[in-house]
């Protein structure tokens, strides 16, 4: 059996994670599951799954959880909380693979731990990379770790790269990775109209069903200026070397181009668990429950040039990754703040690449040399980030 942790269980990932696991259920064994206060989320899934261990990093639900499994006499379950719950679990010896799909700049340390551990570390986290790029992959080099990427475009690119890619595009023959974005459901929305969008209309993406801060960096294209950063990482790529292609079908998951002429792209119906399953069996493949592509349903596939000034979060990122050092982290941090104020109905759609764009002239970036410089970067563009917010605020 195949030990595995899925960090962040009760997302929109760790669901359709645990689909997957359940078709596989002789080959996989849940180890730990891990929320942030969804208590009764993860006491279904205890139910369903068994782990050895749950974590729910606030104390309080953590309680709560261990009452309710007690009283259902599930005693034998591990509760355990915080941060240090998570990296304990990211690093526990019978765990093999860990699904890391916390959002944001929160699944950092335990993304971390898993690689430090020696895991195969299925990365959803696209946030751990952008924060701490270089660290992290050293990790994963030094400690023998596996990273596959989960994020459908990664995946697509990993499965068209050359077979042990190990960096070097060039000495792979590789002269461009072509990103597709769908380009959310505003790709055709004029500047004017984007003034007055809510959460809801900006969450409601046409082609794939996700968490609600990664639908509203879909909005923005902020998640693409991420995934730019994320490829940059991943395939050893510069800003140049990656070339996003707005695709409004998410049929094509992304592409390699090479010197003879060929472009390799991955297809498939937009759907996660094509690259869980794919980055969980690799380099085997295994049943992941999603349909194969009807084409001649699909019938046509468009591609369009991204549009940077409807988009500046796209601009802005790619600026940031141009910047290097702590940028990308003080970028991430910005964003998050400005996507949760704009959630909680505070500021509005436009304020979002307004406040990124300030905190970055505003905090100073430095040399990404260790995790504590970046978090403390992180920690500043925050705080600059909330007063900007306050400054915004529409009410
Ligand atoms: P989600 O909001 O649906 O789920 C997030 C999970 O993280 C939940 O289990 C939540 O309990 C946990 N969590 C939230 N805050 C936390 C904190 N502070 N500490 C610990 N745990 C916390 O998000 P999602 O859509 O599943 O996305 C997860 C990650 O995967 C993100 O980084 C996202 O960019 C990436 N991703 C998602 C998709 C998708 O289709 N949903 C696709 C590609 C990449
Ligand atoms: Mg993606």
């Amino acid at each position: 059996m195949i030990g595995i942790t899925i960090l962040g269980s009760t997302g929109s990932i760790g669901v359709s994670t645990l689909d997957v696991i359940s078709q596989h259920s002789e080959t996989y064994s849940v180890v730990a599951l891990t929320a942030n206060h969804n208590v009764d989320r993860m006491y279904e899934q205890c139910l369903a799954f068994a782990p050895e261990y749950a974590v729910m990093v606030d104390a309080d639900a953590a309680d709560k959880l261990a009452t309710k499994l007690t009283g259902s006499g599930y005693s034998d379950i591990t509760v355990l909380s915080g941060i240090e719950g998570l990296e304990k679990v990211a690093s526990l010896d019978k765990v093999e693979q860990v699904m890391a799909a916390i959002v944001g700049a929160a699944g950092l340390r335990p993304s971390l731990a898993a690689a430090r551990s020696g895991k195969r570390v299925l990365l959803a986290n696209k946030e751990a990379l952008v924060l701490s790029g270089q660290i992290f992959i050293d990790e994963v080099k030094n400690h023998g770790a596996e990273l596959l990427p989960i994020d459908s475009e990664h995946n697509a690119i990993f499965q068209c790269m050359p077979a042990n890619y190990n960096g070097g595009l060039t000495k792979n023959g590789i002269t461009k990775i072509l990103l597709t974005a769908s380009g959310g459901p505003f790709r055709t929305k004029s500047l004017n109209e984007l003034h007055n969008v809510t959460p809801a209309q900006a969450c409601a993406h046409p082609n794939w069903e996700m968490g609600r801060k990664i639908s509203v960096d879909s909005a923005t294209m902020m998640n693409k200026g991420l995934e730019v950063i994320e490829a940059r990482w991943l395939f050893d790529a510069s800003a140049d070397d990656i070339q996003v292609v707005v695709h409004p079908q998410s049929v094509i998951h992304s592409m390699v181009q090479y010197n003879d002429g060929s472009v390799l792209a991955q297809l498939g119906n937009p759907d996660m668990r094509t690259p869980i399953a794919h980055a969980m069996s690799w380099p085997k493949r295994m049943a992941s429950g999603v349909a194969s592509l009807n084409l001649f349903e699909i019938a046509r596939l468009d591609f369009e040039q991204p549009d940077f000034e409807r988009f500046p979060c796209l601009r802005l990122s790619y600026e940031a990754l141009r910047a290097g050092g702590t940028s990308t982290a003080i970028l991430n941090a910005a964003n998050e703040i400005a996507v949760e104020a704009f959630l909680n109905e505070k500021i509005a759609y436009t304020a979002i690449p307004e406040v990124i764009e300030s905190t970055l002239s505003l905090v100073s970036s430095n040399e990404a040399s260790d995790l504590e410089c970046i978090l403390a970067d992180d920690a500043k563009a925050r705080q600059v980030a909330e007063e900007r917010v306050a400054k915004l605020s529409v009410h």
